[in-house]
């Protein structure tokens, strides 16, 4: 869960004698209410919490829920990445189906109706709520209207408005609100985000939905950097130009996971983090050194994790592409 609902997350635990059967978190979207509610049923559901009721992280229940396979815990959502659920283009682009189905639902029939393995509480997450489609929401009342003891519903939405008015009434409410402007620049920065000012303007204010924007622009990055390094031709002093506005992270990132592609390739024929690249890689691989790729290659680990930017960025750019380069193509060695 992401700091900034650290005060949502204890004000609910703090009533958790009073827990409602049924709660619907609801929110602008990207803000990290799977987050949230992830959190509260680890919280719930922990065997050991803490004295503020928070999971500890540490009990059998905990780390069965860590891994996925808590007993007593079913999260309802879209037969598609759950991970997309709360992202609106995530649904439509429909892998598998954007909708929770009437099935999905009445496989909980069991669960629901059985009491609990670890004689505690059993959660059922449901993630986005809007996705219920009629019939699945119709099943779904009728457990909400006569929950069996120590069952707890969590709904999570950024559509509410989209839930029939049956379910909503069920539930008791809980509005979680985006972050101050700081707090999501500086997570948006810890995360390497670039220009996090802009990206977090362009998405409301809504700090996973920023994330997410600017993992698309950075994938884009990643496939013309490596595409202008691929060419066994390039030239190191326009490819620095091209690339002058990269960050050095990003750039030191790129080189060496390419670097390490290259060796482990010649090597073992493997590859570990561009496959999408392997005829470019093959074709490299073939014409390169492997000990001498290696020691480029621990020279940006090292370099990596103890990032200091030097004086001049472009200059240090352009001395790893010259190696890089004199590895390709060993003739410009001597130019
Ligand atoms: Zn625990």
């Amino acid at each position: 869960m992401e700091n900034w609902f650290k005060k949502d997350l204890e004000t609910v635990l703090a009533q958790k004698a009073q827990l409602p059967h049924a709660m619907l978190i609801k929110g602008p979207r990207g803000i990290g209410k799977l987050g949230f509610g992830l959190a509260l049923t680890q919280a719930l559901l922990c065997e050991k919490p803490a004295a503020d009721a928070t999971a500890c992280n540490a009990c059998n229940a905990c780390n069965w829920f860590a891994s996925g396979s808590h007993p007593d815990f079913r999260l309802l959502a879209p037969m598609s990445e759950s991970a997309e659920a709360e992202s609106e283009e995530g649904a439509k682009k429909g892998k598998a189906s954007p909708w929770i189905s009437i099935e999905q639902v009445r496989e909980l029939h069991d669960f629901i109706n059985v009491s609990s393995h670890r004689g505690g509480r059993k959660i059922i997450l449901v993630a986005p709520a809007e996705a219920l489609n009629v019939n699945a929401a119709n099943a779904l009342l009728k457990s909400l209207e006569e929950p069996p003891a120590l069952t707890y519903f969590i709904l999570i939405s950024h559509r509410p408005h989209r839930l029939p008015r049956t379910i909503i009434s069920r539930c008791r409410q809980l509005n979680l609100l985006p972050p101050d402007r700081a707090t999501a620049l500086a997570w948006l920065g810890k995360q390497g985000v670039e220009q996090p000012e802009v990206v977090l303007a362009q998405s409301s204010g809504a700090p996973l939905l920023a994330l997410a924007a600017s993992a698309g622009e950075e994938l884009a990055g990643r496939r013309d950097f490596l595409r202008a390094i691929a060419s066994t031709d390039f030239d190191p002093l326009t490819v620095a130009e091209t690339f002058r506005d990269l960050p050095l992270e990003r750039f030191i990132n790129w080189m060496q996971k390419w670097t390490y592609d290259v060796v482990i390739l010649r090597m073992l024929g493997e590859i570990r983090y561009s496959p999408d690249f392997k005829r470019e890689l093959s074709a490299t691989a073939q014409r390169i050194e492997p000990l001498a790729a290696l020691r480029l290659h621990r020279k940006l680990v090292r370099e990596q994790r103890n990032i200091h930017h030097p004086l001049n960025v472009r200059l240090y750019i352009e001395s790893v592409l010259l190696a890089y380069s004199a590895l390709v193509n060993p003739s410009r060695k001597a130019a």
